[in-house]
């Protein structure tokens, strides 16, 4: 981990890692290149309509919410329909009982990342993600945490992974960094 790790926009991917053979095989159709070029529109006015919200927690009313460093991840527990329809109460998920069994449970933690490690073949791979540390933990609870959003059902690439800053303040207070350091929005970036 590196001192950039903190900042998570694209823009600080080294052109050398860039893959160029892109520019030279077209593979999509006319379509979907509009379709594509209206995504990243969508994306660059989210980012725009957000920008207000970076390093400050003005927008929170849960009232755990940490200033972000991005506007994407500046979203509070209670702007999320799903997590409202699993929140009678008015104060923070992180506060019911049923999120801190799930998600801030390092037996669940453990349990998933031995169903998620069972798929891997690579012996390398696995041996990564079997490192008891804390940045693995929290990447598992993020894990756990989509997945329990969405009552354990298959997600499909169209699930929004969005983790509200409550949320990911909450597992990193459970799980924290050594160095204080910790990788933004690419970190709960869990497919
Ligand atoms: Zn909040
Ligand atoms: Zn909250």
């Amino acid at each position: 981990m590196d001192s950039n790790s903190e900042s998570s926009s694209e823009e600080d991917i080294a052109p050398t890692e860039l893959d160029f053979s892109l520019d030279f095989d077209p593979e999509y159709t006319e379509e979907e290149l509009q379709q594509i070029l209206l995504e990243e529109k969508k994306a660059e006015d989210e980012r725009s309509r957000l920008e207000h919200r970076v390093s400050n927690a003005h927008w929170c009313t849960c009232g755990l919410c940490i200033p972000m460093p991005t506007g994407v991840e500046s979203l509070c527990c209670r702007e999320v329909d799903q997590i409202m329809m699993k929140n009678a109460s008015k104060s923070c998920i992180t506060h019911q009982e049923d999120f801190k069994t799930a998600v801030l449970n390092l037996n669940m933690i453990k349990l998933h990342r031995h169903f998620y490690v069972s798929k891997i073949k690579d012996a390398k791979e696995k041996a990564k993600w079997l490192v008891e540390d804390n940045a693995n933990y929290r990447l598992f609870a993020y894990r756990v945490f989509i997945l329990w959003l969405n009552n354990y059902e298959k997600l499909g690439h169209k699930v929004r992974k969005v983790i509200p800053s409550c949320v990911v303040h909450s597992i990193r207070l459970m799980w924290p960094s050594e160095d204080g350091i910790y990788k933004g929005y690419k970190e709960a970036d869990v497919d």
